[in-house]
């Protein structure tokens, strides 16, 4: 069978239990640069990075080179009779970027496991600090951190938790700066509405029982990469320190680089108490994620506890970390954050540009390398599609069709309703390579709504 790619679809045997059961898919076979292609020959851009994760590119062989001498040295060993070389090195690289005081880092597969640790650290904290009753934790809604029960608990993605809403746990929630959709007074002036409102919600909690506050300094694909009114995060920083709540910055997929710094948190101008990274840090080359925390924090846990209570198998395995090392030191090498900032802005404006005016197109919004464009049943009054004609969903198919990936996300206008696409291609795509990007994405809307 052939897609309209051209594309040969489905692996013959077909026994894996694929994320999408209503068609068949492409194999892809093998990646260079942005591009991802099949054995046929069918070439794909990738505007997504994937699952924002291929910050790096595909085919990247300095990157697999020095994976490969890593692994060849040394494959596991158990996390409590040994450290080992790759993990002290990306600990030792992440502390040398992060803010002030984000020291330690730990390190696991998902950014779904890492966003939970980081709450389990929050709570764990107070517990060894004789504040047992610190057991609630706030998140924003739209969000999303994560899939598994704690961190889609944390999640602000009603449709998401239909079904597993027996299996999750009680998180509070306030709004997200979601300009676009926003009920606050005039943006500039917005940081206040969102710092009161988080306020009221803690002291109707209580004002000693909220163990952490967990936030994406800008949103990813759960708000279309928003961007907070200025001054969002000091004045909810502020809030979090008059009562003690611990601030965690969930940069799983707005992290490394992505947003035209390093972290997002720097171009926000806040320093969170923790902080989450995934995706782009193992650029797709192994599964990995990281938690930064504090030592000061490290230190109460060791004086009270004994150590942070959260253990699994693959925690500091070189094989996840070593990708780290040879993603951080490819970043380095080349000058990709740098090189990711200054396209960055030529894609923000090529789309505002070229898709920004298109009938159907809302809003767009991002910053760096990320972008999310929205799209509208109304301009005027915003009034999303309706969910039955599946708007995302067709404007990604008809992109893939046209040999782009693009990420689709729905149901952020009122929680089922919305319809948008990410783009977020890797950090080393070119101007030429964006100048594309934009031209088949623009064509693919036109497609669907044109
Ligand atoms: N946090 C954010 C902001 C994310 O975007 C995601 C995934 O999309 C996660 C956490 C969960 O990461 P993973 O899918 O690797 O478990």
């Amino acid at each position: 069978m052939a897609d309209s790619n051209g594309s040969t679809v489905q692996w013959p045997d077909g026994h894996v239990l694929l994320r999408v059961l209503d068609r068949p898919l492409p194999v892809a076979a093998r990646g260079e640069g942005v591009w991802i292609y099949d054995d046929a020959g069918n070439a794909w851009l990738d505007g997504s990075s994937g699952a924002f994760v291929t910050s790096v590119g595909h085919g990247n062989r300095e990157v697999v080179t020095s994976i490969a001498d890593a692994l060849g040295r040394l494959a596991y060993v158990n996390g409590t009779q040994f450290t080992n070389r790759p993990t002290e090195d990306l600990a030792a690289r992440l502390a040398a970027l992060a803010p002030p005081g984000l020291d330690k880092a730990f390190f696991l597969a998902s950014g779904s496991e890492a966003v939970e640790a980081s709450l389990k650290f929050c709570r764990q904290l107070w517990y060894d600090r004789g504040q047992p009753q610190r057991d609630t934790v706030i998140a924003r809604t739209p969000s999303y951190h994560g899939n598994t029960l704690y961190a889609l608990s944390a999640s602000g993605r009603p449709h998401y938790k239909t079904v597993y809403g027996p299996l999750l746990s009680d998180v509070a929630t306030v709004s997200s700066p979601y300009e676009y959709r926003s009920n606050a007074p005039a943006w500039p002036g917005a940081a206040s509405f969102y710092a009161d409102e988080l306020e009221a919600k803690i002291r109707a909690i209580g004002e000693d029982r909220v163990a952490a506050f967990i936030a994406e300094p800008i949103i990813g694909s759960s708000a279309g990469a928003a961007l907070p009114p200025p001054g969002y995060f000091a004045a909810l920083r502020e809030v979090c320190d008059r009562y003690g709540v611990l601030m965690i910055a969930d940069e799983v997929l707005v992290g490394v680089g992505r947003t035209g710094t390093f972290f997002a948190c720097e171009s926000q101008g806040f320093e969170p108490d923790l902080l989450v990274l995934g995706k782009g840090i193992g650029g797709g080359y192994a599964a990995l994620s990281a938690v930064l925390v504090k030592s000061t924090h490290v230190e109460e846990m060791k004086a009270s506890s004994g150590k942070f209570m959260h253990a699994q198998t693959y925690m500091q395995a070189p094989m996840m970390t070593a990708a780290g090392v040879a993603v951080l030191d490819y970043l380095d090498r080349h000058g990709v954050v740098a090189h990711a900032a200054e396209v960055g802005v030529t894609l923000q404006a090529r789309l505002r540009e070229r898709v920004g005016r298109l009938p159907g197109v809302g809003n767009v919004s991002g910053r760096g390398l990320l972008a999310g464009v929205e799209f509208v049943a109304d301009r005027a009054t915003r009034a999303p599609f309706e969910r039955s004609r599946k708007v995302a969903e067709a404007v990604t198919r008809a992109a893939f069709d046209r040999g782009l990936v693009v990420w689709p996300n729905v149901g952020q206008a009122d929680g089922t309703r919305g319809d948008l696409v990410m783009i977020a291609p890797p950090l080393t795509i070119t101007r030429d390579e964006i100048d594309t990007l934009v031209a088949r994405l623009a064509a693919a809307i036109d497609d669907v709504l044109g």
